[in-house]
């Protein structure tokens, strides 16, 4: 039988802009515990002095995330409760604070996580695509190479996708979804969300790019990219100026050509079309 202990760790969400998006759950948690584990202190004094806080701050960050959760952990053998914040969003969801829990659960503390802001899921809610099933992949690898071997493997992913990025890689990172995945891809890029500049914009990733060309304000800040999920052949119909178009032209050339020239006209993915004629030829 583990001991028990009464202390008590607390994941408490923060805003990802907007402060007036904290939960009053928050604050009664943020004024109530003994130590507040804080990713950056200087943010969270911001976040605290705007609600008229005062609490006893840790820095807990990447950098120290091991030996800090050793000594919360003994704090928290002592009974007193924490509460865990990142600089924005949910504690974990790419931020540090999983070794502690991890521990929490080793030495049967308990673990309390509340609702509350995620750009990923804020991000998700607005994109208009269907996303029951979704999958979140966190950012986009920095290394071309290792960015594009993910998003490869991604190609037929029939879940909605969602990645954070960073304006310095936002094109490049558009590019290889053209070219990985399908530059006919439903995505969507949430900018600033919540913020003065927030912009949610949905298209084609091809014209997503030329979008994004045409204004770097369109890439500056902080933003998600959702990306529309494959869609399997049963779902793909096509319109019958389409069909139109790839009849008349196979009156006169192979199948090949008649997709290639079809899917150029429309601007329709050529093995999407030439697996649905083939089987229409069957
Ligand atoms: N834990 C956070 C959460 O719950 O969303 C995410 C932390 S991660 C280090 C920071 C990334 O989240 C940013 O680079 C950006 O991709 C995304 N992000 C955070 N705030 C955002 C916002 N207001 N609008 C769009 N994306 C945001």
């Amino acid at each position: 039988m583990n001991e028990f202990y009464i202390g008590i760790l607390y994941i408490v969400p923060t805003p990802i802009g907007n402060l007036s998006d904290i939960t009053y759950r928050a604050l009664e948690v943020l004024k109530d515990v003994d130590i507040i584990a804080a990713e950056n202190i200087r943010h969270t004094n911001i976040l605290l002095q705007h609600f008229n806080i005062k609490n006893n701050l840790i820095l807990m960050n990447k950098d120290n995330e091991k030996k800090q959760s050793h000594n919360l952990i003994q704090e928290l053998k002592k009974g007193k409760k924490i509460a865990l914040v990142s600089n924005a969003g949910t504690p974990i969801i790419n931020d540090p604070g999983c070794i502690l829990i991890k521990q929490c659960h080793i030495f049967n503390i308990k673990v309390i996580p509340l609702p509350g802001a995620c750009a990923a899921i804020t991000a998700l809610s607005a994109s208009g695509i269907i996303n029951n099933r979704f999958c979140y992949e966190g950012f986009l690898p920095s290394r071309k190479k290792s960015r594009c071997d993910l998003l490869h493997s991604l190609k037929e992913e029939t879940r909605t996708i969602i990645f954070y990025e960073s304006k310095h890689r936002i094109l490049e990172s558009i590019k290889d979804i053209i070219e990985q995945i399908d530059k006919n891809r439903h995505i969507v890029i949430a900018r600033e969300m919540t913020k003065k500049w927030e912009s949610i914009y949905g298209a084609k990733a091809s014209l997503i790019l030329e979008w994004l060309k045409e204004n770097k304000y369109r890439y500056k800040g902080e933003m998600v990219i959702i990306i529309d999920g494959f869609k399997k052949l049963k779902n793909y119909t096509l319109s019958k100026k389409i069909l139109d178009t790839f009849s008349i032209l196979r009156k006169f050339f192979s199948l090949k050509t008649s997709v290639l020239i079809t899917a150029q006209i429309h601007d329709i993915n050529k093995n999407k079309l030439y697996q649905y004629v083939i089987k229409k030829e069957e």
